[in-house]
């Protein structure tokens, strides 16, 4: 298994099961998908007679429960951090298909269903000695290219600085919390939250807008052995044992709940979702042949003018100027994309200039970081396009 290799993102995709909507509105309709975990491969539904096939490095249903997911996706990387790598943990798909109950989740009354933040943090937490190490953490949320301070919303003073020779990156000005408890932990991430929900309120904007970024910084001191990795202190290999000073291993975890990536038409209204007249109550998004598929099932309810009727007007405003917040996320995940891609090619150029998001990633991936890729999708046919979409960018990350 090659679980927490440097320099390659593994990537998983993560089914959520039908919601009462779906239960209901999808009834007569298969899903969009065909999960085989054990083979881990999902077929995605072409029409009614073909698929394609997708191969991933975890294929997780709509059964996995959270410990699982937190397992496969974010253990190796934790791993990595509490050894002095720096790591990234990321989310990406359509809105409501479970980035944030992935990640985010806090669990505080059902501890079963924590997500992934928690669990990194009581991992991180039981592995540290709190008088020889420290973990502190900041909370931020990157809205249209500008970053706010998610654990003082008075901030407004963050910058982001490049170490040009290392490659690290610092936040000065961020809010930086220092841990020692899963208890102050929640309270923070409770906290980072709120103000998520608020700032997103006052800016009338919504959290599926915006990239939601927890930092963790974990240093550790370890006594008295070889240095295991260069991020430790000192060139200390000629010293006897005993008089070695503490060797220092820093490593960095970044858990990132990134925007939806659903395509957003002028008017704000994701594309696929766009309100349907009364006669059709559902439909294929994207590939014509699975719309003609839909219309032909509903051919006994809808007359030809009708059809036509729908056809025009589903056809009509799918294209035009997005809103500048689409721009945004549509920038920042292209970015993000191709900054993956040019890891899965190994390639020598990592183009992470070409946005925020990525300037704060660059020391998080590629090099020896770890990287973890959850994508989240959905079952409904209707959503078909998105998740498609959603499929094939975790397949250029490969
Ligand atoms: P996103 O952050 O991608 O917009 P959410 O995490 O908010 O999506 O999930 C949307 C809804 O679906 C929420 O009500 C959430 O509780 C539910 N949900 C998501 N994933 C699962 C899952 N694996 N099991 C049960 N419910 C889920
Ligand atoms: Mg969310």
């Amino acid at each position: 298994d090659d679980a927490g290799v440097p320099g390659r993102v593994r990537v998983a995709v993560r089914l959520r099961p039908r919601n009462a909507e779906e239960s209901v509105a999808d009834a007569d309709f298969a899903d969009c998908v065909e999960l085989q975990p054990e083979l881990k491969r999902l077929k995605l539904r072409k029409n009614n007679w073909d698929t394609d096939t997708y191969e991933f490095d975890e294929v997780l249903t709509e059964f996995a429960s959270q410990k699982r997911v937190y397992e496969v996706v974010a253990k190796p990387v934790v791993e990595g951090v509490l050894d002095g790598y720096n790591g990234t943990i990321m989310a990406y798909g359509q809105t409501g298909t479970g980035k944030t109950y992935t990640l985010g989740r806090l669990g505080e009354e059902d501890t079963a269903n924590r997500g992934i933040m928690v669990r990194a943090m009581e991992d991180i937490l039981a592995e540290v000695t709190p008088e020889r190490d420290s973990v502190s953490v900041s909370y931020l949320q990157l809205y249209m290219e500008s970053l706010q301070d998610l654990l003082d919303p008075t901030n407004d003073n963050i910058s982001i600085i490049e170490d040009h020779k290392s490659g690290d990156v610092s936040l000065p000005g961020a809010t930086l919390v220092e841990i020692r408890d899963q208890q102050s932990c929640l309270e923070l991430l409770r906290l980072g939250e709120a103000h998520r929900h608020a700032a997103n309120t006052k800016l009338n904007t919504e959290s599926s807008r915006s990239h939601a970024l927890l930092m963790v910084h974990v240093k550790r001191s370890v006594k008295g052995r070889e240095p295991a990795h260069p991020s430790e202190n000192g060139n200390n290999m000629n010293m006897a044992k005993s008089l070695r000073p503490p060797l220092v291993r820093k490593g960095k975890l970044v858990v990132v709940d990134l925007a939806g990536s659903e395509r957003i038409d002028k008017s704000g209204n994701e594309t696929g979702s766009k309100k349907l007249p009364p006669f059709v109550n559902c439909l294929f998004d994207d590939d014509p042949t699975v719309r003609l598929f839909t219309c032909e099932k509903a051919s006994s309810l809808v007359s030809p003018e009708n059809l036509t009727l729908f056809l025009l007007y589903y056809l009509s405003g799918n294209e035009g100027h997005t809103r500048e917040e689409a721009k945004s996320i549509n920038l920042s995940l292209s970015a993000l994309g191709k900054c993956i891609n040019a890891l899965a090619e190994n390639s020598a150029h990592v183009p992470v200039r070409d946005s925020k998001l990525t300037r704060l990633l660059r020391d998080s991936f590629g090099g020896t970081a770890r990287t973890s890729l959850v994508i989240t999708i959905g079952p409904s046919p209707r959503h078909r396009g998105e998740t498609a979409s959603t499929i094939m960018f975790g397949q250029r990350a490969m």
